[in-house]
């Protein structure tokens, strides 16, 4: 049978990541978090002292081959290795957020990461969530979703999230920080982070983890067996 594509877009905070990990525990799937190849290009930009302002962020053009990216899954998980090292959880802080979010309106940064993208859907059966991931990457996916969360919520999450990694950060800030990013996703010329036409709307402002689970998992066992794809 053919591999299984499933597209999940959205903002930072809906919820992409821990239901999509969810969802492809359940499924027996494999969860691709594109965000973390954008994360680890601006993790590259900070490391060679280029800042993160739109105005600045171009300069990491002529640096991209200096970068080799590796996706690795270990037990389950998902890995990103920078030239041979394994980030961790380095990425997810607050000042690498606002990184990936310019690096990655930088047209020469996507398409870079174009192909490590396409290739993980290529060879293995996907659940993939980003921004432009039914719309670019697997524009062919069996399933598209999109997912949204009102800001405040979404905030409230991304401190939870953040306080258990360890790397606390204040509610105001994570909520201007989302808002700002928002815009700059959606606005951008390159892949804005909007909806694919054919996407399914999910909004998980209200419902609780368990809930929300199941009802994306009722819609994703629906819209493939549309496409004749029983998981
Ligand atoms: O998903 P996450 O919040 O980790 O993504 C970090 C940033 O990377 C986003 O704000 C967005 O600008 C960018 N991104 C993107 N396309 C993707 C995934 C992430 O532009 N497919």
């Amino acid at each position: 049978m053919s591999h299984i594509q499933i597209a999940i877009d959205g903002p930072s905070g809906a919820g992409k990541s821990s239901l999509s990990k969810a969802v492809a525990k359940e499924l027996g799937i494999i969860y691709v978090d594109t965000g973390a190849l954008y994360r680890t290009v601006g993790f590259y930009a900070r490391s060679i002292g280029i800042p993160s302002d739109k105005s600045e962020i171009a300069r990491i053009v002529p640096h991209l081959g200096e970068i080799n990216i590796e996706v690795k899954y270990e037990n389950g998980v998902q890995c990103v290795y920078l030239n041979g090292e394994n980030l961790g959880d380095r990425i997810r802080e607050n000042e690498i957020s606002m990184y990936a979010s310019t690096v990655s309106a930088v047209p020469e940064v996507r398409a870079f990461l174009l192909d490590t993208q396409k290739d993980i859907a290529r060879k293995n059966s996907v659940i993939m969530d980003g921004r432009d991931i039914g719309t670019v990457i697997l524009p062919d996916a069996d399933v598209k979703i999109f997912l949204t969360a009102s800001c405040e919520t979404r905030a409230r999450r991304r401190v939870a999230e953040l306080a258990e990694k360890g790397m606390p950060a204040a509610y105001e800030v994570v909520l201007s920080d989302i808002i700002k990013r928002d815009e700059q996703d959606s606005s951008r010329d390159v892949a804005p982070a909007i909806a694919a036409p054919d996407a399914l709307h999910f909004d998980n402002s209200f419902d609780g983890f368990e809930a929300a689970k199941e009802a994306l998992l009722t819609m994703i066992r629906k819209g493939l067996s549309e496409k004749g794809k029983e998981i």
